[in-house]
């Protein structure tokens, strides 16, 4: 089973880490941005024969350090590193788009996972910006210090006129999320879960005990009380289901009395 370090860069409180405010008068938090897209791709996750971990603060109140967040991949032996980040740096202009880095020293597992990001995410999102080398190399912290294939994605700008209302939007965040399934789908040959026939039996055998330990609902009860009278039943299990076989041998039983 693979195991995924999900990361959403820094922490709420993390200073500068905004939205541009002319462009975004509530100064959204890039903390925030990023843990949108994580949880989306967790739980988008929760369908493949996969574990993510995550690497940040899920509630955004403490900026784990780097070198935390590293520590905790590597003692995990996981199997890769995705770190999500939203860029700045265009002042308001209109450049822009998605930034999909590794380090320089990346192995060639990393640079696969890292083309597998950037065009998973661009053909979900259209986000393909003006950047001259979209995929970058940079000896990142998080790159150069895990021990396992990692890298790190800045989903659009956050002080583009372009990219900022779009990394605003749910919709955007979904499609990333999307992006990153996919690129992990493709990469480490994922599978989807399905259930086997006993599991569903069993879930269902579960499934209909419960119900026919509950009680019968208050309107139901008089009517419960005439059928015992009339011998229709024995006012056992009134919310289990009845089978069609259960229901006509009733109704010929009520249809002779
Ligand atoms: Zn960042």
């Amino acid at each position: 089973m693979k195991t995924f370090c999900i990361d959403a860069g820094h922490g709420l409180h993390t200073a500068g880490k905004r939205c541009l405010k002319s462009i975004d008068p509530n100064e959204t938090r890039e903390w925030s941005l990023n843990s949108r897209i994580a949880s989306k791709l967790q739980q988008l996750l929760e369908g493949y024969d996969c574990t993510t971990l995550r690497m940040d603060d899920p509630t955004g109140e403490t900026d784990v350090a780097l070198s935390e967040r590293v520590s905790k991949a590597n003692r995990a032996g996981a199997d890769a590193y995705l770190s999500i980040h939203h860029n700045a740096g265009v002042n308001g202009g209109d450049g822009g788009g998605i930034v999909v880095f590794c380090s320089r020293t990346a192995s060639d597992a990393s640079r696969k996972l890292q083309k597998a990001v950037y065009e998973a995410t661009v053909a979900r999102t259209g986000l393909k910006g003006n950047r001259a080398a979209p995929l970058a190399e940079q000896d990142l912290y998080v790159l150069r210090k895990t021990d396992l294939p990692a890298v790190l994605g800045e989903f659009g700008f956050m002080d583009s006129a372009v990219d900022t209302p779009v990394i605003l939007t749910e919709e955007y965040a979904d499609q990333v999320a999307l992006g990153l399934r996919d690129a992990l789908v493709s990469s480490f040959g994922l599978e989807e879960e399905t259930m086997t026939d006993e599991q569903f039996d069993k879930m269902m055998e579960s499934w209909l005990k419960r119900q026919e330990a509950k009680e019968a609902d208050q309107w139901a009860e008089p009517l419960i009380a005439r059928a015992k009278e009339l011998g229709l039943t024995d006012g056992s299990s009134p919310k289990g289901l009845a089978t069609r076989q259960e229901v006509i041998a009733m109704s010929l039983s009520a249809a002779e009395k």
